[in-house]
């Protein structure tokens, strides 16, 4: 396609970068030939040029008059005309749907005269005088940026002298009425008349639409759901529909199944005598398809047939924006529609069994995200409840929080560490920033449709949306339920967005029944076949293994209840915490071998008892174990508090232990400057040889124990933080030794591996020579981010990272999602270059990147053997492994 504007017959939908996500599919639309009204869309690359010059690029004012030149003929009529106009939308459209985010213009080309025409060709004064005050509504608001409210203000007042509320109401001579104040208030806020050029008003109106990309909102919103900011948006000109006609007119919204819970059926809301958003911002009460269908059968009939092609069409769950033009019904949107967790896999599981899509497809459908949303707790049944009312179940989840009304206090009191609910009539573009600091959302109007249903919905939050025996009163800070009950700010509310349920008061939580069945629980549920079935196909198709980071028989035994296939990470520190820390303060003030020895002496029992509780809840798995890493010091008392209790108890004469200060020297001795950078890891087993020869004792006795109890153990021996083979092999002939020693006492070879942690950017470039001692390899991506970024995620995270963020040096933490760039470049060459000596090297990953779906798929992509996360997460990163192989296909 050349140029910058395109007519709808020219696109198809694949085209979303070009025409974004709107424009490709109303060119979808009309190539199937669904009644669409016709158009162009003006491209993202004609937006982006306008936003790097400041103004339209060379040549496209010429082929927008093109455009606009066959458009008119193809309608017979002639933009803003005065006897017979021609009247266009100016819709943005990005290639991610932003919903809300960005303008959109309806009626252009309405003018003193061409208004006048409208009613003689419409026959009509009262829908002519309608649409003109919608434009300079809309146009008011969001191409001469005059605050909103001025306009909706006096729509209320002209309302309340009528002694209505309802738009309806309003005659010719208070429409009239009503177009003389707007254009009042632009004169009085632009100080300019509002321009009566059709061609003035497209142009400036395509400009808004283009501008709109760069408000604070759009940016605020393309940061939460990580959509990147160069893409810009479309801009579609097409002619108007009028679902303002009168009662055989309206406008509407549906999906072809339920966004909330996946079922099929279809689902929307419809409003008479209405034009465009009407129906989503809850002016007037919507009524159900199932009403429509009374009101229209024919519209709705055809309406019916066009959602099951649409179906069929796109193999997935659509929604739409529809118009009834006196009895002709137009389609003005589709999409795939935003769903639910729950019913983004109850829809994969259906639309299998319907043969729309295979189960590869329906694996691709769903993400580990959504499968994390659906393990999060519920409210429980069976605790006490005080029920307030029952709202539309907008957006799943349990939410508890303390009641706030605006989205400012929403944010501050959510920073400081509040859990809010924010409760709104309906919520608008502006409130985002509240919606993401809260927990759930709570308004008293608006269906599934609605903006706060949408939005939250797309964040992941959970929402209670048009619960409409609320009064809500937002100046006050309060609402009231039926003329009852009030809630304050700060009262505490539960917000159920599953069942639409609203509770005063903190409601208790319990597991989601997908973590119950991941448990074992056999109890037979809709979802849990659906989610077994994404399940079953992701563990087929995957490549990569995937094992938990565990460092108790508990966590292990969860663990691989929810799938893992081993332990990739059992830490061995915390086995030195609580009533332990003694024996290893002894060993650090031992003043010759024999007291270190003594000491060491100790711990032995109790790390093999560790060790064995472990390997047996993972027998017949790998199980690897790290040996001590962090720094002696964390283990000992701090240094302040323990100089200060000295020098007091010395000023006030008070007897101090002389291990006191025995102790105090070593702290003193062993304190640094950056720990991090400090005596741990390796260097502390070669420092102290006894402490890691004590470790890898306890773990061989204890797969000694468990071969003796006909256990199978599979231990693997990682040393941490190597950077050089020295150091490796070092350590590896003291293990060595101990296993012979072992194996000889015990009558039996004990099977293990002696392997090592890459987490230095040294370790990653002398991989190959690392793998010569070590017999597996796994990367701590947190030490390596840390290593090669030369930060401490404790020091940094909360100080400069933020900035780091607002000013785009990251997308995302490097520490939450690996820098596939930098610090996956040092996983890639320490992989290729350990198998260069080692072609059957086995190399995992540790840490948290190990659970974060995108760092998953770069961990397949260079060939790693497993990931190792957190139980919680192994299902997670099952579905992800599954899903990177497939994307790979
Ligand atoms: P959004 O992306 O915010 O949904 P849209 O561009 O879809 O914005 O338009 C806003 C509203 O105006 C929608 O309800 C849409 O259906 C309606 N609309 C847009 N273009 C037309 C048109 N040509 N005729 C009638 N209604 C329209
Ligand atoms: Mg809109
Ligand atoms: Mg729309």
């Amino acid at each position: 396609m050349t140029g910058y504007v395109h007519d709808f017959a020219e696109g198809d939908k694949d085209q979303k970068d070009l025409l974004g996500g709107k424009g490709a599919n109303l060119a979808e639309m009309t190539n199937i030939g669904l009644p669409v009204p016709p158009g162009f869309t003006i491209d993202t690359e004609a937006c982006r040029a306008y936003l790097a010059e400041g103004g339209f690029p060379d040549g496209l004012p010429e082929e927008v008059t093109e455009h606009l030149t066959a458009l008119e003929r193809t309608m017979g009529r002639q933009l803003g005309a005065a006897d017979d106009p021609l009247l266009v939308s100016v819709r943005s459209g990005a290639k991610f749907s932003m919903p809300g985010m960005m303008e959109t213009v309806l009626n252009v080309g309405l003018n003193d005269e061409s208004v006048g025409g409208l009613a003689a060709s419409s026959d009509s004064e009262r829908f002519a005088w309608d649409s003109y005050r919608r434009l300079l509504q809309m146009f008011g608001g969001t191409v001469l940026d005059i605050d909103g409210q001025l306009f909706s203000e006096a729509l209320e007042a002209r309302k309340q002298e009528k002694g209505s509320d309802s738009d309806l109401d309003l005659d010719v001579e208070d429409l009239q009425a009503l177009v003389e104040q707007f254009k009042t208030i632009i004169r009085d806020e632009t100080g300019r008349d509002f321009p009566q050029d059709p061609r003035e008003q497209l142009d400036l109106a395509i400009k808004a639409v283009f501008d709109s990309w760069n408000t604070d909102r759009a940016r605020l919103y393309r940061r939460q759901e990580r959509i990147p900011e160069d893409l810009g948006t479309a801009v579609n000109v097409q002619a108007m529909v009028f679902g303002n006609f009168g009662m055989d007119s309206g406008s509407g919204v549906a999906f072809t199944r339920d966004p909330a819970s996946g079922d099929q059926g279809v689902y929307g809301d419809y409003l008479q005598n209405a034009q465009g958003e009407d129906v989503v911002a809850g002016i007037r009460n919507t009524v159900s398809l199932a009403d429509f269908a009374e009101i229209d059968r024919t519209s709705y009939d055809e309406l019916l047939e066009i959602m099951k092609r649409l179906e069929e069409h796109y193999r997935d769950m659509c929604d739409i924006e529809f118009t009834v033009e006196r009895g002709k019904l137009w389609m003005l949107q589709t999409r795939v529609g935003k769903r639910t967790a729950e019913a983004a896999f109850r829809i994969g599981r259906h639309m299998t069994d319907e043969g729309l899509i295979d189960t590869d497809e329906a694996v691709r459908r769903v993400t580990g995200a959504q499968l994390a949303s659906l393990m999060f707790p519920r409210f429980d049944e069976d605790a006490d409840r005080d029920l307030l009312t029952v709202g539309v179940n907008a957006s799943p989840g349990a939410a508890v929080g303390k009641a706030v009304f605006d989205s400012p206090t929403a944010v501050e009191w959510a920073a400081n560490g509040e859990d809010v609910i924010l409760v709104r009539k309906e919520t608008n573009p502006d409130d985002l920033s509240g919606m993401v600091a809260a927990r759930g959302i709570l308004t008293s109007r608006g269906g599934k449709t609605s903006h706060a249903a949408v939005v939250a919905r797309g964040m992941g939050r959970t929402c209670v949306s048009g619960a409409d025996d609320l009064e809500v009163d937002a100046a006050a800070k309060r609402f009231t339920v039926d003329g009852g009950t009030v809630i304050e700010e700060g009262d505490t509310l539960s917000i159920d967005g599953t069942t639409g349920e609203v509770f005063a008061g903190a409601v208790p939580v319990v597991d989601s029944v997908v973590v119950r069945h991941f448990e074992g629980d056999d109890s037979e549920d809709d979802l849990i076949e659906a989610v077994d079935l994404v399940m079953t196909r992701a563990d087929d198709a995957r490549r990569l293994r995937v094992r938990a980071n565990a460092d108790t028989a508990e966590d292990a035994a969860r663990a691989r209840r929810f799938g893992a296939e081993g332990i990739g990470l059992c830490r061995t520190e915390h086995m030195f915490l609580g009533e332990r820390r003694q024996l290893v303060e002894d060993l650090i003030i031992a003043e010759d071998e024999a007291g270190q020895e003594a000491a060491l002496a100790a711990l032995l029992p109790l790390q093999r008892e560790d060790f064995a509780g472990i390997l047996e809840a993972m027998d017949g798995l790998p199980v690897t174990i790290r040996l001590i890493d962090p720094p002696l010091h964390e283990f000992l008392p701090e240094l302040t508090e323990l100089s200060v209790e000295i020098a007091v108890a010395d000023a006030t004469g008070e007897q101090v232990e002389e291990k006191k200060r025995t102790l105090l020297a070593a702290v003193q001795r062993l304190h640094e400057q950056n720990p991090m950078l400090g005596l741990r890891g390796v260097r502390l087993g070669i420092q102290i040889p006894g402490l890691f020869e004590m470790q890898a004792r306890a773990i061989l006795e204890a797969a000694a124990d468990r071969l003796d109890a006909g256990g199978d153990p599979r231990p693997e021996i990682m040393v941490p933080l190597v950077a050089s083979v020295r150091e490796l092999d070092v350590v590896k002939r003291h293990i060595e030794a101990v296993a012979r020693d072992v194996a000889e006492r015990r009558g039996r070879e004990i099977p293990h591996q002696v392997g090592t942690m890459i987490e230095l950017p040294r370790a990653a470039f002398l991989a190959d020579r690392i793998a010569k001692s070590a017999e597996f390899f796994s990367f701590g991506t947190n030490d390596l981010t840390q290593m090669s970024w030369g930060f401490s995620r404790d020091d940094v995270e909360s100080s400069f990272f933020s900035a780091y963020l607002d000013n785009g040096i990251f997308d995302v933490s490097p520490f939450e999602s690996l820098d596939t760039l930098g610090v996956g470049a040092f996983v890639r060459m320490g992989t290729e270059k350990g198998r260069e000596t080692r072609p059957d090297l086995k190399v995992g990953v540790c840490g948290e990147h190990g659970g974060d779906p995108a760092s998953i798929h770069f961990f397949h992509s260079v060939g790693l053997d497993y990931v190792s996360c957190s139980p919680f997460r192994v299902p997670v990163a099952r579905l992800e492994a599954g899903r990177a192989n497939l994307d790979a296909d």
